[in-house]
């Protein structure tokens, strides 16, 4: 899952987007709210997560011109603690979510887990499909009750089909939302990382879950 920050604080910034690729993120960063919305507007994010007091566009402008242009990806936006008018303003603008700031990483993760749920066809934070299992909170998979071990990125790649199942998802779509801007080019990557998926999660299992299809992508079937 691919999430975009947009924060002016540098430091603030860079926290968190460590935090989140820890977590096997891939993560973004932009420090002022014109560059913010030019990256929003490519549509490659599950999440947003902005700062309401910035250079260039301010947040809330962000959030109201991304919704006035139907771009619906989930928006965490961060305030002062004495912000009471521009958390309702952000909200009310079409915001999902917000945090004052200084806030605890461990809750920040939380609510980033939640908002990216909640786009999910399943709001169970353990997405099965046939004897898979994809714990999104843990990052842990089984296949018929046995642990499959992942690299993050085979996990990134595996939580991204299991998120859309039953719908044919082109290799640029994958990188997209499982790669950072600085991989994005690389599609053919995919194809080795679904071919590692394959050995881990279908191999000496039927039915095999992971579709190839032909000229368009990959699929997972349920
Ligand atoms: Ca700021």
């Amino acid at each position: 899952m691919r999430i975009l920050i947009v924060e002016d604080e540098h430091r603030l910034a860079s926290v968190v987007k460590r935090g989140l690729e820890e977590e096997g993120y891939a993560v973004d960063t932009v420090y002022d709210g014109d560059d913010g919305l030019a990256l929003a507007r490519l549509g490659h994010y599950d999440l947003i997560v902005l700062d309401l007091m910035l250079p260039g566009a301010d947040g809330l402008s962000v959030v109201r011109t991304l919704r006035q242009q139907s771009l619906n990806t989930p928006i965490l936006i961060l305030t002062a603690r004495d912000a009471l008018d521009d958390v309702v303003r952000g909200l009310d603008g079409g915001a999902d979510d917000y945090m004052t700031k200084p806030f605890a990483f461990q809750e920040l993760l939380a609510r980033v887990r939640a908002l990216i749920r909640r786009e999910s066809m399943s709001r169970d934070p353990v997405i099965r499909i046939r004897d898979l299992e994809v714990d999104t909170v843990a990052r842990k998979v089984r296949r018929g009750g046995r642990r499959v071990e992942l690299t993050s990125k085979e996990y990134g790649v595996l939580e991204f089909l299991a998120r859309n199942p039953n719908r044919v998802l082109s290799r640029t779509q994958i990188a997209e939302h499982v790669w950072d801007y600085d991989f994005t080019a690389m599609s053919n990557v995919v194809d080795v990382y679904i071919r590692h998926l394959r050995r881990k999660i279908d191999e000496g299992h039927e039915p095999k879950l992971i579709q190839t299809v032909r000229g368009s992508g990959y699929e997972l079937r349920a």
